[in-house]
């Protein structure tokens, strides 16, 4: 629920990875199933005399992030050396904007805890190199021994920024998802690598101090662990212990955090401009990248309400990724866009949820198929959930299931509703003494009627269902 007094506050490490090289070197970003340190050559390693060459279209995907995010690009942008020494920085400096980032002042819209819009503002945008990668023995706080892998070491990343207007941990889920909802739109990400997207959060109660939970990977995991700080430094409150200002580790395992360091020792990175980098012009770049920029979310979702006349939450639903918009889109060419838009947003998408697999497990073909036999009246709506069901279930290339062969085999046709009581009907008929048992009391003798059904319909019908008919065409026959 929205809790006036949560102020909460996030930190966006966007991993660009859908570029084919790093930030300042021409390493691969193909990393994730590589074996550590196999993807870095010097520069990225930062050994002496080398000398970084940005990365153009990074930068470009960059402005474009930006500018869906509704900042102004400011006209001429500038790297800067942070200093520090950590394990996962080999040259100890790490290559980040500072006080002329790519974007400022951008906002996202997302629905709030009582239904109506809110803007969400961005503070800033910008870009920065990732740094390696820590593989600690056990949980952070109790490892023993730590590893580096350095593939990870140099990739462009981009840090959004948004102001404390967030209210409550789902909030900051919603946020999330709309953010990652429209990098994918845009095309610079994918989600599902392994440390696409990582969050710090902020949080805090009105008139206390802010703890930080560092490095969060899920959106699930950052609502989970922002409920956990607001429990704490409430009962802390409560208790009359002071919040101090503090870093705090999200342990998943143990779904709690855990305090790294207090009272930041105000750090001092001595920023100071990247003297190997030249100051880039990136305003007349500008015009060029939004000439390019994709129908957003936001958009797509009123131009479906306008030109398919569907409901605005199906609407929604469809474009919140845009893998089942496109979907949508290809179905509703060839389908009642109405009848398309309530079985792909409310049934198919439950389906593949449930079974945590994507869409392109389903082919647009089998949808246009399944909706035509539905308006063809020639299966019930339960048949159909059973055909998406059983494509869904199927082994290898689901995508290759042919509705109407399944509808066929399962018996699923209306037609084959009839031919099954028709043959309730008959089995009735002919049974008469099983029928007179069955009247006298004898609970089994509906067994031999079913078993009638079953052999008139060639073990088509569903045993179960069979039961049922039969037992409503005695009730049916006894009344008359
Ligand atoms: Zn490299």
């Amino acid at each position: 629920m929205a809790e006036k007094d949560v102020i909460i506050g996030l930190e966006v490490h966007v991993q660009l990875n859908k570029l084919n090289s790093k930030l300042f070197c021409g390493c691969s970003t193909d990393y994730h199933d590589s074996p550590p340190n196999t993807h870095t050559c010097p520069v990225c390693l930062g050994l002496p005399g080398t000398l970084p060459v940005v990365n153009k279209r990074a930068v470009e995907y960059a402005i474009r992030v930006a500018l869906a995010l509704n900042c102004a690009i400011q006209g001429e942008t500038l790297f800067y050396r942070k200093n520090y020494y950590y394990p996962d920085l080999p040259k100890a400096f790490q290559i980040t904007q500072y006080d002329f980032p790519l974007g400022l002042g951008g906002s996202i819209l997302i629905k709030g805890e009582d239904g109506e819009e809110r803007r969400i503002r961005i503070t800033r945008v910008h870009m920065e190199e990732d740094p390696g990668r820590l593989v600690h023995a056990g949980t952070i706080d109790r490892a023993k021994y730590s590893m580096v892998d350095y593939n990870r070491c140099g990739m462009a990343l981009l840090e959004v920024v948004t102001e404390p207007d967030l209210r409550s941990p789902k909030e900051a889920r919603s946020f999330l998802d709309k953010l990652r909802n429209i990098l994918e739109y845009l095309d610079v990400f994918d989600g599902n690598l392994e440390g696409a997207m990582r969050i710090d959060s902020n949080i805090s109660l009105v008139g206390g101090e802010r703890a930080e939970v560092k490095n969060i990977s899920s959106h699930k995991g950052v609502e989970k662990a922002l409920a956990y700080e607001i429990t704490r430094q409430r009962s802390a409150r409560r208790r009359g212990v002071a919040q101090v200002q503090e870093t705090r580790h999200y342990d998943e395992l143990r779904g709690i955090t855990v305090t790294i360091r207090t009272k930041e020792e105000a750090h001092d990175y001595r920023y100071f401009p990247e003297p190997d980098l030249v100051p880039m012009r990136i305003a007349d770049w500008v015009p060029r990248v939004e000439a390019k920029l994709p129908e957003l979310p936001d958009a797509k979702r009123e131009r479906f309400v306008a030109e398919y006349g569907i409901a605005d939450d199906h609407a929604k639903s469809l474009t919140s990724e845009i893998r089942v918009a496109n979907f949508y889109e290809v179905v509703a060419e060839r389908a009642p866009p109405r009848l398309a838009a309530a079985w792909i947003a409310d049934v198919l998408k439950g389906e593949l949820n449930y079974r945590d697999v994507t869409i392109e497990r389903f082919s647009p073909d089998q949808m246009v198929v399944i909706l035509d036999l539905i308006e063809g009246g020639k299966i019930t709506e339960k048949g159909a959930v059973e055909v998406i069901r059983t494509i869904l279930d199927g082994p290898g290339e689901t995508t290759e299931a042919d509705p109407a062969a399944i509808v066929a085999t399962k018996g699923l046709s209306r037609v084959e509703d009839d031919a099954v009581m028709a043959a309730v009907r008959a089995a009735v008929e002919e049974s008469s003494q099983a029928v007179a048992d069955y009247r006298a009391g004898n609970e089994k003798a509906i067994n031999f009627i079913v078993g009638v059904v079953m052999k008139k319909t060639r073990g088509r019908a569903d045993p179960g269902e069979a039961n049922r008919l039969v037992r409503e065409a005695l009730e049916g026959a006894g009344r008359a």
